[in-house]
This record gives structure tokens, sequence and C-alpha cells, in this order.
């Protein structure tokens, strides 16, 4: 039944004109005007915070801070020293390069201080042109030296051009240098670190930061077992890493990773998975047997997706987007931020088990 009170703009709800209409433009014109205004303003608040949180991340705001970017199935990770140096680690997956792209942008990058390449597959230096024709590469490009035959290194040796430096073990950079508290970047491992192989995953370059009491390692793919032509690369090199608050957990937690011994001589109280099981090639990562493995050494992980394999335990595991980690000079703690604003505080390590 249409009752009279339901009349709206000369038409009733039952869509019957009604008997005395009123002028039909000016209303709806107002009312569509009115509705434009909450948008525009919805969506210029938007905005605000969405800059607001970006030029809180994107320039030296006196933390150091590691963006480990959703990329998809594959890697890159943005470090950014307390006075603004910044330094890439890996780049991204190849074809759906506006993600890293579009996250650089959003924080409000111009250049790129250093770029690190820990291997030669296309899920870490699938980007190389995108991200550096975007973003110039101001300093050095440190990788593992040596050649490999794809498209997508050709396009790497290409966008990094004379700036391309072999790492060397024990080298490192130093960022904000005349501080007090210098970031250290130091390749501890390359090549297999003594082991002789020829997986490509297993020659990545492994890279401990220093700043302060505070530690992370990003190591890429590297393998923790004897299997298939994987080799045991993780119980050498643990030694070299010593104990790190943080751990990009390698291989995006594979079943051929993330070995015990690994864990209980690096010690992580976070791990980084960065995995996809719909962007990029699916592989199934993270897998249920690297993720008890961490579970056990009571490590807490940070996945950028839902990945392609394991369901995330909600005690240990959090699906959180884009994972930003920052430490300061004078604190005992350090954070994570995931999904934009959530935030675990987390301490450090009280002495260090070199
Ligand atoms: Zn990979």
């Amino acid at each position: 039944m249409c009752e009279k009170g339901a009349e709206r703009g000369g038409t009733n709800w039952c869509g019957v004109a009604a008997r005395q209409p009123r002028p039909l433009a000016l209303p709806i014109r107002d009312e569509l005007k009115t509705t434009e205004v909450v948008v525009k303003k919805i969506i210029l608040i938007i905005i605000q915070l969405l800059v607001s949180v970006s030029i809180a991340f994107g320039q030296g705001n006196g933390k150091l801070q590691i963006h480990f970017i959703d990329v998809g199935q594959g890697d890159a990770a943005l470090l950014i020293s307390p006075k603004g140096e910044t330094v890439l680690f890996d780049n991204g997956v190849a074809k759906f390069c506006n993600m890293p792209v579009s996250y650089l942008q959003q924080l409000g990058l111009g250049e790129i201080d250093y770029h690190i390449a820990t291997h030669y597959h296309d899920d870490h230096i699938g980007c190389s042109s995108e991200v550096l024709s975007v973003f110039p590469l101001k300093k050095q490009a440190f990788d593992r030296g040596y050649t490999y035959s794809s498209g997508v290194y050709t396009k790497y040796e290409k966008a990094v051009g004379a700036k391309r430096k072999k790492a060397t073990q024990g080298d490192k950079i130093v960022l904000d240098s005349t501080s007090e508290t210098p970031v250290y970047i130091e390749f501890v491992a390359l090549n297999g670190g003594g082991i002789n192989t020829s997986n490509e995953n297993d020659l990545s370059l492994v890279s401990v930061v220093h700043y302060g009491k505070f530690d992370a390692v990003i190591g890429g793919d590297l393998s923790g077992f004897d299997e298939n032509d994987y080799k045991d690369i993780e119980s050498t090199v643990a030694n070299k890493v010593g104990q790190v608050e943080v751990y990009k957990v390698h291989h995006h937690c594979s079943s051929y990773s993330t070995n015990d011994t690994w864990l209980s001589v690096v010690k992580p109280k976070v791990g980084i998975i960065s995995a996809s099981g719909t962007i990029g090639r699916n592989h199934n990562h993270p897998t249920q047997n690297c993720l008890e493995r961490l579970h056990k050494a009571g490590v807490k992980t940070y996945w950028t997706e839902i990945g392609g394999g394991a369901t995330p335990e909600p005690a240990w595991d959090v699906v959180g987007g884009n994972i930003v980690v920052e430490a300061e000079p004078n604190k005992d703690t350090f954070t994570v931020v995931y999904n934009w604003s959530n935030k675990d505080t987390y301490p450090l390590w009280e002495t260090k088990e070199q």
C-alpha cells in the first residue's frame, strides 16, 4: 500500500506520480549536489589519511624502516635509514610491477640509493627496469656477480648498468655515516657460502642489517635441506648471521627452507613471509612444515598475502599486506605495522649471541 508520506521528488515509493508534484529539477539536483559534496569530502579524508601515513613512513623519520612490500609471489623490501637513505632489496615479480612501483610512489620516494639483488629469479628482479626507470639508482647495485640466462636477468643487467658491483663477503654498506647510530648492511654470504651448488636459490646473497641493538636478515631464497638439487646452506651461514630480531623467511617459506639449526642460531622474533596464491606463479607457499618449524621456535610470522599453501594459524600468523618494521636508536623495542595501521611491539634481544 502506498502512503502519501512516502512521496519523494514527485514520485511516491510505488512509482506512481503524486497528485501535486514538487518541481522536479531543483530538489534532485540539490540532492545530487549534497551527495557529491559528501562523497568528495570522504575521498579527501581518505587521501589525507593515506598521504599522512605515507609521509610518516616514506621519508627519513628518525627511525629505521624496512618495508616488506606486497608484490605477490616474490620479494621486494625497501629499507629507509633514519636520515632518509634508501636500499631496495629485490624489486618484485615480472609482469606485476605496478605493485612495487605504486607502493614506492605512495611513499613519496624520488630515487633509490642502493639496490641489492639477492639472486636472479624473476620473482626477485622481475621489475628492475620498471622500478629503476621511475626511481633512478643513485649509488650502487650489489649482487652475487656472474651471469644468468634469462630475459629478466638481461633486463636487470641493463637497468643497473655501470652501477653494478659484485658483493664481497664481509663488505658493508654504511648509511647515515655521520650519525651516532649509522645503519650497517653486511654481506655475510653469497654463492653458496662455501658449499658447491649451481641452484640459483642457494646462491642467494645474504645481508644482515645492523642498527644499534636491532638486527634483521634478508637472504633471498636460501635452502636448509639437502633435497632434490637443493643444498643445506642455512646451517653454515647461520653462525655468520648471529642472533636477529627479524628474518625475511627464505624462499617464501618453502618446505626446503628454514631448518631447525638456522632457527636455533638466528633466533628471530618475527618472520616475514612474502608469498601469494594468485599473483605470480603459485608455488603453494607458505608450506605447513616450514610454518611448523617457525612456530615451534616461537617465531611470530607476518604474511604479505594469504598465499597458496598452508592456512594461517591466528595465534602465530598474521596476513597483513605491506609489512613495515621500525626500530629506534634508543629503544629496547621494535614494531611491526601491518594492514596500514595495526601495530605490534616486540622487545629486542637483551644480549646477542654472536
Ligand atoms: Zn623467490
